[in-house]
């Protein structure tokens, strides 16, 4: 069979769901490998680079999409893409299930089997096709970096022959994978790093990374943001108000936030508020990895970079993984080529989609005419 990758449609997106060396795994998987010309030349993979690994280059979007059996790519695709999809083709990328019923509904008329790379669940077998965590790893690295560039001094401190500089001190809201990464990039560079979560078991990988995790004055069995499968769920309200009165209490010192807060399928819980942007110093720097979903911080323009009038720059940019093209790419081809080894045990360049299987089955959203969306509950962690 052949797997082809065509160039992403999304505007602005530079990523791309196969490189060559993903062609040449997916080639020992006894598959094929197609790409679309240009497809990855803005993550640094050009047309050359693909040839080079055996990949046959094809000119369009739609003999690309007619020629493949398996249709590998990142962004959820649009309509003119599905449209491309017929009976027996298998379709695996980014899809929004949960919020994309039309979609579905789509690849389900044209008997399309779809794997979504968004469902793939969060146990441990499957952490090598997590691509929300590949993905939220690189926002978590890019969000300290672009705090950096935006902020006007070093993070780490200094004793010069010109004078002290202090160290700048960063708040990481929510320490999930995006938090985690954040919080290594920044005591990496030597800030002052303090985390919080409502789940208190992530304390000690945070203490354990060199940031300070802040507590609240809240007895423990009544932090009921606890998890289910790694996940948050909702505050109640006194726990809220006890944290926002501690992130009040943080806002005035804080030279850099970023947050990170996320409960599956809601909106982002909203955390730092406007009076604590107001109460921040003059040069200080937001940035709001929720903005997709509404945001953490209620001044968050998603896509955009705000100044406030009291001179902090708050920063809602959504495509972080895309600012880091080759990276990303490099990542998520990598959880796209464990997904083909998944479904090719025989190695014979053949899909087996197996729907006995947790992790191929909580993925596929459209399964031979049928909507498979949503998956019944994972049997094993
Ligand atoms: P995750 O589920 O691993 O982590 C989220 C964390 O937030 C969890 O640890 C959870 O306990 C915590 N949390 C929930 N409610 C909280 C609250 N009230 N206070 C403090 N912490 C709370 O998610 P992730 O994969 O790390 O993704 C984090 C966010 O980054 C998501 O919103 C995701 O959509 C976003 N993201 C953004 C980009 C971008 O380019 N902007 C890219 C990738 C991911």
């Amino acid at each position: 069979m052949k797997i082809g990758t065509p160039k992403e449609v999304f505007e602005g997106e530079n990523r791309v769901a196969m490189t060559p060396d993903s062609a040449l795994q997916l080639q020992k998987l006894g598959y094929e490998c197609a790409i679309e010309s240009g497809a990855g030349s803005n993550a640094g993979f050009s047309d050359e680079a693909y040839e080079a690994a055996g990949v046959e280059v094809i000119k369009t979007a739609a003999q690309l999409w007619k020629s493949a059996d398996i249709i590998a790519k990142v962004r959820q695709p649009n309509e003119t893409e599905l449209k491309r999809l017929t009976k027996d083709k298998t379709l695996i990328s980014f899809f929004n299930p949960a919020g994309n019923e039309e979609g579905m509904e789509l690849a389900k008329s044209k008997k399309a089997n779809v794997i979504a790379m968004e469902m793939v669940p969060r146990i441990s077998r499957a952490q090598k096709m997590d691509a929300l965590s590949s993905m939220a790893n690189i926002a978590g690295y890019r969000a300290v970096i672009e705090a950096g560039n935006n902020f006007g001094r070093f993070f780490t401190g200094q004793i010069t022959a010109a004078g002290k500089v202090p160290p700048a001190k960063v708040l990481v809201v929510g320490a999930g994978v995006a938090g985690l990464a954040a919080i290594g990039t920044s005591t990496s560079l030597g800030a002052i790093t303090y985390a919080f979560d409502v789940r208190p078991e992530v304390a000690e990988q945070v203490e354990s990374m060199g940031a300070e995790f802040v507590y609240l004055d809240f007895e423990e069995e009544q932090q009921d943001g606890a998890a289910t499968g790694g996940y948050a769920s909702v505050s109640s309200p006194e726990f809220r108000e006890a944290q926002l009165a501690k992130f009040r209490e943080l806002a005035p010192e804080m030279d850099i936030v970023i947050t990170t807060a996320l409960i599956p399928n809601r909106e982002a819980p909203e955390l730092w508020t406007e009076d604590m942007v107001k109460s921040m110093k003059p040069g200080s720097v937001i940035v709001d990895l929720a903005a997709e979903k509404g945001g953490n911080c209620k001044l968050t323009v998603a896509d955009e970079k705000i100044v406030t009038d009291n001179g902090v720059t708050i920063i809602g940019y959504t495509d972080f993984p895309s600012r880091m093209a080759a990276q990303s790419s490099t990542l998520y081809a990598t959880n796209i080529r464990h997904m083909m080894a998944d479904l090719t045990p025989e190695k014979d360049g053949k899909i087996n989609h197996n729907m006995e299987d947790d992790v191929i089955r909580g993925a596929t959203v459209t399964f031979e005419g049928d909507i498979t969306f949503p998956p019944p509950p994972p049997k094993v962690q």
